[in-house]
């Protein structure tokens, strides 16, 4: 069985200070939950204080975003090079790096240097409103899957999260029915790009308001492996309720 990941994406919030704080409030009620895969994902000015706090603990690192050069001219950018020794994952593609930072351009490198550094890769993916309501959804996807994969070999470390857009800060999620069949298409184009075994064993999370009232739901799902988290996990409560709640449907599974 796969295994469920409860993934924070905090955004552009915390101070250092801040984040130290949060993520101590989590450990103290997650650290002995072994049957979910935790991980935050604080700023960059966060990621030492933390990835320190966190060096024995059961609860992961991630960045948010890295370029995919090792080092030069890209003033305000953090290399691979930088966190690989502090971060077991990077999120890439994230919607809102697609949409403010032209980040399209650059995810199939950042996939790559990823890889090249053992940096885990978190691949976001996701449809906009109109082309949810246009019915172009998978077309979408496959487009950005194959995209970011071109000429990447080796797929065993990554992970998906399928990121409707229209989801993502509104309060709206997606229906864990809905969301379900999308993954499990985008578990089948990753079979036809590589191979079903390996598909079969890739997480896939479900990420847009995913929150303590509806992860149970959407983990209950055959194909929906955790989710990627914005505002929610910047409430411990919450996000300490989601990690429980996952650990709970996946005892009975
Ligand atoms: C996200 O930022 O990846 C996200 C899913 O945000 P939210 O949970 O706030 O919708």
């Amino acid at each position: 069985m796969r295994t469920p990941m409860i993934a924070g994406n905090w955004k552009m919030n915390t101070t250092v200070e801040e984040a130290v704080a949060l993520v101590k409030d989590m450990q103290k009620e997650l650290e002995d939950i072994s049957n979910v895969e935790k991980l935050v994902c604080p700023p960059f000015i966060s990621l030492k204080a933390v990835s320190e706090l966190l060096a024995k603990s059961s609860i992961k690192v991630g960045a948010q975003n890295m370029h995919y050069e090792d080092k030069g001219a890209f003033t305000g950018e953090v290399s691979p090079l930088m966190i690989k020794d502090i971060c077991h994952y990077v999120i890439i593609g994230h919607s809102e790096r697609r949409q403010y930072f032209n980040d399209d351009f650059y995810i199939n490198n950042k996939v790559k240097a990823a890889n090249k550094y053992g940096i885990n890769p978190i691949l976001c993916i996701g449809e906009k409103l109109e082309e949810n309501q246009s019915g172009l959804t998978m077309d979408v996807i496959e487009r950005q899957l194959e995209q970011a994969l071109a000429g990447v070999e080796h797929i065993g470390n990554l992970v998906i999260a399928y990121e409707p857009i229209w989801a993502i800060g509104t309060g709206k999620s997606a229906s864990a029915e809905q969301a379900n069949d999308t993954i499990g298409a985008i578990r089948q184009k990753l079979g036809s790009l590589y191979n079903n075994k390996i598909a079969s064993t890739l997480r896939i999370l479900y990420g847009g308001s995913a929150n303590a009232e509806n992860i149970a739901e959407l983990a209950g799902q055959s194909e929906i492996d955790g989710a990627l988290v914005g505002g929610a996990s910047l409430k411990p409560e919450q996000y300490i309720s989601m990690v429980k709640q996952t650990s709970a449907v996946y005892n009975k599974k």
